[in-house]
């Protein structure tokens, strides 16, 4: 399978690599690491993402050339990482569809096999494990800056090895990103403790509208754009307020709802043991993993919240 990889990366000079918009610390880890290889293997490489890296990432090494609007067509190929679909790409995708070779690196169990080569297993942590096993199959050399992305890739999508994706090749591989200059402690300071104070006022809007239902096992909470507005954050500043959700004793699933426009949410849930969240999200036109998955759905809150809880069916 990867030898047809290869050759497309041999074959080719000019490669474009994208991944989901919102992207968390496997698309952009994984996004930057790959183009950062393809340039050390002298190929003319670029990553283009269609929002904002979130400012815990900023610190991550770079490519030369990331773009927020989709450049022009001419690839090679394209690399899509850590995407189950190809319209996560979010804007451009379409034409990407029609007009690119498309290669799709990715672990989500939903995965619809979407690129001319698919590379897709969802028992790895994160697509940073497949990209690794490529980039070694490749040759590449391991920079710092590299392993650095690889490795932030492999700790955010592992929950910082407490998730049930935690498997002695996630370690393994971050033990050997160690080995080539990562700093574990340099990138957890960047992550998770470089929060400006907002996030946290954001949080306190947040955590008063937190709702347990169904015997306290399914907990709700929500942010909306005048939250945002009154602690001058955005998106980005709530990444991860789910998962404080699943730290209650009691609860099996957390769901975060996010306004992006009027009447229309970004739902974000967690599973801690049996629901599989993955397959709610998709009966919903969204996707994910057995225990972190997202959809948007749109209208009347309470309509909106009482789907979700009949689809959990706790
Ligand atoms: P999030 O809640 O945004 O952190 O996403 C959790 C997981 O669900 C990630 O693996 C995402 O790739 C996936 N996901 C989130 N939102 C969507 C969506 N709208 N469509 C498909 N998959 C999603
Ligand atoms: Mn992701
Ligand atoms: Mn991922």
């Amino acid at each position: 399978m990867f030898q047809r990889i290869k050759e497309t990366i041999d074959n080719g000079r000019k490669f474009l690599v994208t991944s989901h918009v919102d992207p968390d610390g496997d698309a952009v880890g994984s996004a930057f690491a790959l183009c950062l290889a393809l340039t050390g293997l002298g190929k003319d490489a670029a990553v283009y993402l269609q929002d904002a890296v979130p400012y815990r990432y900023r610190f991550l090494p770079r490519p030369a050339a990331v773009h927020h609007e989709l450049p022009e067509d001419g690839y090679d190929a394209v690399f899509v990482v850590d995407c189950g679909d190809l319209r996560r790409v979010g804007n451009g995708h379409e034409s990407l569809g029609h007009k690119s070779f498309l290669v799709n690196i990715d672990h989500h169990e939903s995965n619809d096999a979407f690129g001319q080569i698919n590379i897709v297993d969802e028992r790895a942590s994160s697509t940073a494990e497949i990209l690794y096993l490529v980039l070694k199959s490749l040759g590449v050399r391991f920079t710092g800056d590299i392993a650095t992305n690889l490795y932030t890739a492999v700790i955010t999508d592992t929950g910082s090895f407490r998730y049930d994706n935690t498997t002695e090749r996630a370690f393994s591989i971050c033990r050997e990103m160690v080995g080539f200059g990562v700093s574990p402690v340099h990138v957890a300071a960047n992550v998770y403790e470089n929060h400006p104070k907002e996030r946290f006022q954001l949080l306190c809007l947040v955590l008063a509208t937190l709702e347990t239902l169904s015997d306290d096992r399914i907990a709700l909470a929500l942010v909306t754009g005048d939250m945002f507005s009154r602690t001058h954050t955005s998106a980005e500043h709530s990444e991860g307020f789910v998962e404080y959700l699943k730290e209650i004793d009691s609860v099996e699933v957390a769901c975060l709802l996010r306004e992006t426009a009027h009447g229309k949410y970004k739902v974000s849930m967690r599973s801690k043991n049996g629901v599989d969240v993955a397959s709610v999200a998709r009966s919903l036109g969204g996707g994910g993993h057995r225990k972190a998955a997202g959809c948007t759905m749109e209208g009347d809150l309470d309509t909106i919240k009482n789907i979700l809880i009949g689809a959990f069916s706790l």
